[in-house]
C-alpha cells in the first residue's frame, strides 16, 4: 500500500473511501493545439524536439524530459514539470514522488512501463524547481497535445493544479478538482494531486489512494 510505503518514510495518516463508477468514452481525432502535420510516432517526435529553444528553459536544462512509458497506453499521466533528477536522467517522475507513483501504481494493479504513459506539460525544468509561467506552458503546450494525439488514450491523469489547468484550461482550486472526473476531448480526465503533495502532506496520502482506485474503475470499465 502507498500509506505503508510513506509510513517507511516516516509520512502518512488513514481513512479511505470508495469511488463511484464512470461510464466509459472513446475518442479518435487529431487534438487542437497539436503540431501539423502530425509527427509519425513519438520516437520521431521525441527526436525532433530534444534541442527545443523555444522558450528560455531551454537554455538552463540538462535534458529535455520527453515522456516515459507505453505508447499505446490508454492512461496518460500529466504532471506539471520536470525535477532536478528528471533533469538529470532526461526521464519523468524519477525521484521519490517518482517512486510513490508507482507505488500507487502497483497498489491497484497497474505496472507502470506497460500500462501507462506519463510525462509533463513542460518538458525543461524551470530553475529552482518554480511553478511554470504562463508564457513557458503556452510554449510547450503544443508538445503536449502532439503527445496525447499520437497516443490516443482513454484516460488522463492529471497530477497538480499546473497540470489540471493547463489541460482543462480552467484555474479552479485543487480542492474543487480533485477526485473529479471531467470529460475533455472525448476523453476522462481525473484530477488528483501531484505525488511530491504527499510527500509534503503525509496525512492526505488517502486521496491518492482513492483517486487511484476511481482509475482502477474507469480503466476495468473500458471497452
Ligand atoms: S520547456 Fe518546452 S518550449 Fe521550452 S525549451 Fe523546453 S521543450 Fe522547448
Amino acid at each position: 500500500m502507498a500509506r505503508e510505503y510513506l509510513k517507511s518514510l516516516e509520512l502518512f495518516e488513514d481513512s479511505l473511501y470508495l469511488p463511484p463508477t464512470v461510464k466509459k468514452t472513446r475518442r479518435k481525432h487529431v487534438l487542437p493545439g497539436s503540431l501539423e502535420p502530425l509527427p509519425k510516432n513519438l520516437e520521431t517526435f521525441e527526436r525532433s524536439i530534444l534541442n527545443c529553444a523555444n522558450c528560455p528553459l531551454g537554455k538552463s536544462r540538462e535534458h529535455i524530459v520527453f515522456g516515459d512509458g507505453s505508447p499505446k497506453a490508454r492512461i496518460v499521466f500529466v504532471g506539471e514539470a520536470p525535477g532536478a533528477e528528471e533533469d538529470k536522467q532526461g526521464k519523468p517522475f524519477v525521484g521519490a514522488a517518482g517512486k510513490l507513483l508507482n507505488k500507487l501504481l502497483e497498489d491497484v494493479g497497474f505496472v507502470r512501463e506497460q500500462d501507462v504513459y506519463i510525462c509533463n506539460v513542460l518538458k525543461c525544468r524551470p530553475p529552482g524547481n518554480r511553478d511554470p509561467l504562463p508564457s513557458e506552458v503556452e510554449t510547450c503546450s503544443p508538445y503536449l497535445m502532439t503527445q496525447l494525439s499520437l497516443i490516443n488514450p482513454d484516460i488522463i491523469v492529471c497530477l497538480g493544479r499546473h497540470a489540471a489547468h493547463a489541460l482543462l484550461g480552467v484555474d479552479s482550486a485543487m480542492k474543487d478538482l480533485r477526485g473529479r472526473v471531467l470529460p475533455w476531448q472525448g476523453m476522462q480526465v481525473l484530477v488528483t494531486y501531484h505525488p511530491a503533495y504527499y510527500l509534503r502532506n503525509m496525512g492526505n496520502v488517502h486521496f491518492g489512494e482513492e483517486d487511484f482506485r476511481l482509475l482502477r474503475t474507469l480503466y476495468d470499465g473500458l471497452a
